[in-house]
């Protein structure tokens, strides 16, 4: 049973290649933005309670993606896959720290990396199918802003305990799946 977490920014295709490892290695798929955004569609509580930092582009409070993340931990029978979890250190430590409540471990985080310039054009592109409320102009720089600002330090979280593998992200799907399974299955 593996468990691996799918790190990068906005529009590097962690949601195209999570579909890949999914289907790969038989993975729970856990992302926090889906999650978040069926609270929002579902107009539940929650979901009001964050739209507005949704719609900003800015990240929603720790405490309400752990709960979320503590739920789909305890009730996982055949190995996860964290998409957009953890987006700071502060989150990274609550996974170790939950991964050992439940006697799981993190087997690896793959990093996606690609290039700035690249990312907007994705991100742009998106915008015009995926309906989502935060694929616009303004908000896509608040979300490259929250990147650089929270998430990427993430990354030297887990390079400093050996369990970050970085892969290209430019190029045809198939190469870079195919990238990342080697990297995976070398472990
Ligand atoms: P994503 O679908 O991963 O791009 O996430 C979309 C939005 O959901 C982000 O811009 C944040 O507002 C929120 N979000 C998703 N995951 C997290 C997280 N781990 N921590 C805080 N906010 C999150």
């Amino acid at each position: 049973m593996k468990n691996i977490a799918i790190f990068g920014a906005p529009g590097a295709g962690k949601g195209t290649q999570s579909d890949f490892l999914v289907n790969e290695y038989t993975l729970n798929h856990i992302s926090t933005g889906d999650l978040l955004r069926r609270e929002m569609a579902l107009g539940t509580p929650l979901g009001l309670q964050i739209k507005d930092t949704m719609d900003s582009g800015h990240l929603v409070g720790d405490d309400i993606v752990e709960a979320m993340i503590e739920k789909a931990i305890a009730s996982d029978t055949q190995g996860m896959l964290f998409d957009g979890f953890p987006r700071n250190t502060a989150q990274a430590e609550v996974l170790d720290r939950l991964m050992a409540k439940y006697h799981r471990t993190l087997d690896a985080v793959v990093c996606l990396e690609v290039p700035e310039d690249e990312l907007v054009r994705r991100m742009l592109e998106r915008a015009k199918v995926s309906g989502r409320s935060d694929d616009n102009e303004a908000t896509i720089k608040n979300r490259l802003q929250e990147y650089h600002h929270s998430t990427a330090p993430v990354a030297d979280y887990y390079r400093s305990r050996g369990k970050l593998i970085t892969v290209n992200g430019l190029g045809d799907i198939a190469t870079i799946a195919a990238d990342i399974k080697n990297a995976i299955d070398s472990l």
